[in-house]
This record gives C-alpha cells, sequence and structure tokens, in this order.
C-alpha cells in the first residue's frame, strides 16, 4: 500500500479502500478497478476476516490479483485491534494492516496516547521489517460498524493537530487516520453536514504541519439519497441520514488525504439491489438471480467513487514492487518514515 500512496501523492489524487466479505463483493470492486484503470485498496475488518474465515478471504483475494495483473491492488487489515490481529494478518499475506490503537483491545474503550504509540510502533517495527506497510489511528472516530467503535458522535475526540505531529514522530506509520468528526456506519449526520459537525479545518490544519504525511479518511461513505430511496422503496426502513459529501471528500484528497475507506454506500447499494428483485419478482429463489444485480450495483458505486477521488486512469501509471524491495526500503531508509514537520 505504501506504494500506492506514494504513487497516488505524487498524481494528487486519492484512493478508494473498499471493504470486502464475500466474493461478489471482491468481484464488483475489481470489476470497478478495470472499467476505469484504477489501483485499488481492499480491506478487511476483523468481522470479515471472521465471516469469511480468512482462508476463503485470502484465496479470494489473490485470485483478484491473478486475474487482474495489470491493476496495483493492495490488501489491507482494516482497524486492527492488537498487535496480535496485525501479525496474523501479516502472516497471511497482507501487505498493508491498519493498527487502530486509538482503541483499548476491545475495540470500544478510548487508549491513552502512550498506549497508542507503543502499540503502533510495535506493529510498525514487526511489518517494515517485512515490507508491510502500517496506518495508525491519532483521535478517535464516531460510531460503531462490524462491533468496532468507540460510539457516541464523531465530535468527542477531534484529532489534536499538534498530537497528530507528535504521533507520526513517534510511530513511523505510512498512513494516518484522522478523526474530523465523521463516524462508521449509514447514520453520521442527521442534516447535510457543514463545518459545525465535518471539520475540515482540522485535516487542513494536520496536512499544513505534516505536509508528506498520507492522511486515511474514515466513515467517508456519501450514503446518498437515491441508494436510500430504493431500499425504502422496496420495504426498506432506513431513517433519513447525511454522509460525507463527495465535495469534502475533495477537499481533503487536495490536503493530503491518499486513502478514502468506504464501505456503507456499497452495502446500500447491494441491499437495494437485492430487495428491489425480492419485491418485484417473490417467485423468485436462485441466489444469483439477486447476487448479480447487487454485484453490478456496487461496481456502479466503486467505479464512480474512484472517478472522482481521480484514482481513475492511474492504474497503469507504475509497476508493483514486491513487499522483499519495499522492506529493503524501509532498511536502507530510502523509504523514509520519519515525517516531514512543518513549523506552525
Ligand atoms: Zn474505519
Amino acid at each position: 500500500m505504501r506504494q500506492l500512496l506514494d504513487e497516488a501523492a505524487k498524481g494528487g489524487y486519492g484512493v478508494g479502500a473498499f471493504n470486502v466479505n464475500d466474493m461478489e463483493q471482491i468481484q464488483a470492486i475489481m470489476a470497478a478497478a478495470k472499467q476505469t484503470k484504477s489501483p485499488v485498496i481492499v480491506q478487511a475488518s476483523r468481522g470479515a476476516r471472521a465471516f469469511a474465515e480468512d482462508l476463503y478471504l485470502f484465496k479470494l483475494i489473490q485470485a483478484a490479483a491473478e486475474l487482474n495483473p495489470e491493476i496495483p491492488i493492495a490488501m489491507h487489515q482494516d482497524h486492527g485491534n492488537s498487535f496480535e490481529t496485525c501479525k496474523s494478518a501479516i502472516e497471511l499475506g497482507y501487505t498493508s494492516v491498519m493498527m487502530d490503537g486509538s482503541l483499548k483491545e476491545d475495540g470500544k474503550t478510548p487508549a491513552s496516547f502512550e498506549e497508542n504509540v507503543a502499540v503502533t510502533k510495535r506493529v510498525v517495527d514487526f511489518a517494515h521489517e517485512r515490507g508491510v506497510t502500517v496506518e495508525g489511528e491519532i483521535g478517535v472516530l464516531g460510531g460503531v460498524e462490524d462491533g468496532h467503535g468507540a460510539g457516541g458522535s464523531g465530535l468527542e475526540h477531534v484529532t489534536n493537530p499538534d498530537q497528530a505531529v507528535e504521533f507520526a514522530e513517534l510511530t513511523g506509520v505510512d498512513a494516518l487516520a484522522i478523526a474530523i468528526g465523521t463516524s462508521h456506519g449509514a447514520y453520521k449526520f442527521s442534516k447535510k453536514p457543514d463545518g459545525s459537525v465535518l471539520k475540515m479545518d482540522v485535516l487542513i490544519a494536520i496536512h499544513k504541519r505534516l505536509p508528506n504525511t498520507h492522511l486515511v479518511m474514515h466513515g467517508s461513505s456519501s450514503v446518498p439519497k437515491d441508494l436510500q430511496d430504493i431500499i425504502n422503496k422496496y420495504g426498506g426502513k432506513l431513517k433519513e441520514t447525511w454522509g460525507v459529501p463527495v465535495e469534502e471528500i475533495q477537499l481533503g484528497i487536495r490536503n493530503g488525504v491518499r486513502k478514502v475507506n468506504v464501505d456503507t454506500d456499497n452495502r446500500l447499494a447491494m441491499t437495494g439491489a437485492i430487495r428491489k428483485v425480492l419485491w418485484e419478482s417473490p417467485e423468485k429463489f436462485d441466489p444469483r438471480d439477486y447476487l448479480k444485480p447487487a454485484r453490478e450495483a456496487m461496481q456502479k458505486v466503486v467505479a464512480q467513487r474512484m472517478t472522482q477521488f481521480g484514482q481513475a486512469g492511474h492504474a497503469g501509471d507504475y509497476k508493483a514492487v514486491s513487499i522483499a524491495a519495499i522492506a529493503k526500503g524501509y532498511k536502507d531508509g530510502s523509504l523514509s518514515t520519519k515525517p516531514l514537520v512543518a513549523a506552525k
């Protein structure tokens, strides 16, 4: 993933990181990447690894990589809760891990700054030796997803820019997730977000202090109304809700955001497509009758995000290097892990 993010920084674009749990979602992402010629980050949460079983999921992603040699692809552990979780992902063959030390190992209780630094640094040392990229998190996101999260609004633990600088310096992470008011899940904002609930000014302040650090936006589904409407039209009961507008993500990308996590939008697209088939054709019972439209609906959303984030057209810009070469880069210092820090 380090190479994907370095290339994205060079090209001034963001890369969507899409969550996967099953074959249809992986196929939807790869079809969208092929369609738009995009490099791509595929990520699995702990919940996904448990749902699909590690080996099934890993082999599916290996198949995706083999079938699409022209697409640079990173396999990322989303929200690792402990050193052991990250270690197991690395040993399985993931090329990138997130150590979310903003929370304690239970994935719910906010951790102290010192605890976060200690566990993240431990993962960085283990991962870099093996050429694997590390994303850390400073500040705490709102909401809960797959049983992970502190809950509450995204405004309770917004990242402090000075602490972000200190964290990047102490840990040597490759990418830094920050909390700017976003939450996981579908219910992010109760109205179209403005500066009072979505702290883009904090993101910009962090980018000014850490101009070369790859920033990560979590909870960045846009939760579009048309996808909510399809679900509700065919028997669903979603409450009205707002996500992160694409324009705000694009503002983030102009200010150092290189990885954009999207999950909810894909969940909405698939569920809407499945509901439509079952509602309109209650006599159908072949899973392919609804999984195929679900896969197509997700491909459409992913392709749209890839275009909006600017990664479209960049798959052929570079050839993926091996993780052995990345490991060597960390060792000889050609891949820097010391952030450039600008004065206040
Ligand atoms: Zn997240």
